[in-house]
């Protein structure tokens, strides 16, 4: 789950760390309120999932009221990277001496959290590590060990951050971290992290993703769920429960367990198709989440052919089979469908779907014949 900004602020606001004071807006009215509640200059500042918003002028200073329903209006419904601006976070502008960027994510290959702190901050890390990679001072941990303040010094002095920064960031640093690990987060990132002239360490950015599978331990949550971006389709498949992206292709692509999702939408690739999702029903194929399944890619105007690629583990062939037989009854289908019924009692569902089979709804043996058949009936 990706935060706006400004909860992500909010978020490492309850982990301790500094962050300016602000107020989110829908509106020029509302920015304007705001921003006489918190008293000018203050920035104006457009809230998407995206970063870059500086650049794309969705980042702007106003020193006084009439400059902010200048910018509250031109970054109101402002396009930044595919992302439409519907809400603005105002909050205080400060004084800044020099920016710095900080951040922690999970490094998979190492299996080791990684910290990475850097003096040229402000900019994109990416461009960085093109750049300058020197300037990016690495921090592997070991999560059993967890982040020592000793850790957190030698990585600062490796950074070569000024001795102005140093307390300010080794508090700083320890509670990112602290937020990345007890929060559940994937990733958090701090850009820029700055000193004031006054010699004050503090957030300006936030950029946050939460493991969406934490959620149980952390009810709150839910308000960061509802907040995601998702088209209709995705909306409508994230109501019924399923794990569901959306795609741009013809071919609509049903299968159990991520890992045989991703091969189906592969191998129809792979023969020239176009997926229009991927979607995964998960271990229990029965006829509720298979209507569901089957309702939400019928609803979608590009599908033309729908693949069902189920191989039985736990699941078993004659309860999905029983599962597609009665959610064909509930849900009228406008595509035709092409199964791949195998593992565990494949035979008997295999049986059991035989005298359904037509041209609305085919059986092939082999996930490739099924894909080929798949983008036959749907066009390439
Ligand atoms: P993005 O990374 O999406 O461009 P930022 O929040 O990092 O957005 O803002 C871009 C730049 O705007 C920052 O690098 C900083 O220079 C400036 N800025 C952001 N917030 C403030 C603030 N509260 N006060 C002063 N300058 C700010
Ligand atoms: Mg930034």
């Amino acid at each position: 789950m990706d935060l706006f900004e400004y909860q992500g602020k909010e978020f490492f606001a309850q982990y301790g760390m500094p962050i300016s004071a602000g107020e989110i807006a829908f509106s020029v009215d509302e920015a304007v309120a705001a921003a006489e509640r918190l008293g000018t200059p203050v920035m104006v500042k457009a809230q998407v999932h995206a970063g870059g918003r500086g650049k794309a002028g969705g980042v702007k200073f106003a020193a006084d009221i009439d400059a902010v329903r200048e910018h509250a209006t031109n970054i109101l419904g402002l396009d930044i990277k595919g992302h439409i601006v519907h809400r603005i976070w105002i909050e205080k502008a400060s004084d800044i001496a020099e920016e710095y960027y900080a951040s922690f994510t999970l490094d998979r290959s190492a299996k080791l959290h990684l910290g990475m702190l850097s003096k040229e901050g402000g900019v994109e890390i990416e461009t960085v590590a093109e750049e300058n990679p020197d300037a990016i001072a690495k921090v592997y941990v070991n999560p059993v060990d967890g982040l020592s303040e000793q850790m957190v010094r030698d990585w600062i002095a490796d950074a070569d951050l000024p001795d102005a920064a140093v307390e300010g960031s080794v508090d700083i640093l320890q509670k990112l971290y602290t937020a990345y690990v007890e929060g559940d987060a994937d990733m958090v990132e701090i850009n820029p992290l700055i000193l004031t002239p006054e010699g004050v360490v503090h957030v300006l950015d936030a950029k946050v993703t939460l493991d969406g599978n934490s959620d149980f331990r952390h009810p709150d949550y839910s308000q960061y769920d509802e907040t995601q971006p998702r088209d209709e389709r995705e909306e409508a498949a994230h109501a019924k429960g399923l794990q569901y992206v959306g795609l741009e292709g013809s071919v609509g692509v049903i299968a159990n367990g991520a890992g045989l999702a991703m091969s189906t939408v592969d191998v129809v690739n792979q023969v020239g198709g176009k997926p229009a999702n991927f979607l995964d029903i998960g271990g229990g194929a029965n006829a509720d989440v298979m209507a569901g399944a089957l309702e939400v890619i019928n609803n979608d105007p590009n599908v033309k052919a729908i693949f069902i690629n189920i191989f039985g583990g736990i699941t078993r062939g004659e309860e999905v089979a029983e599962g597609i037989i009665e959610a064909m009854k509930r849900v009228s289908i406008d595509s035709p469908i092409i199964i791949r019924l195998d593992g565990t009692n494949a035979q008997q569902g295999r049986d059991m779907l035989a005298p359904h089979l037509s041209d609305a709804l085919m059986m092939e043996t082999t996930m490739l014949s099924a894909a080929e058949k798949a983008v036959a009936l749907a066009g390439r």
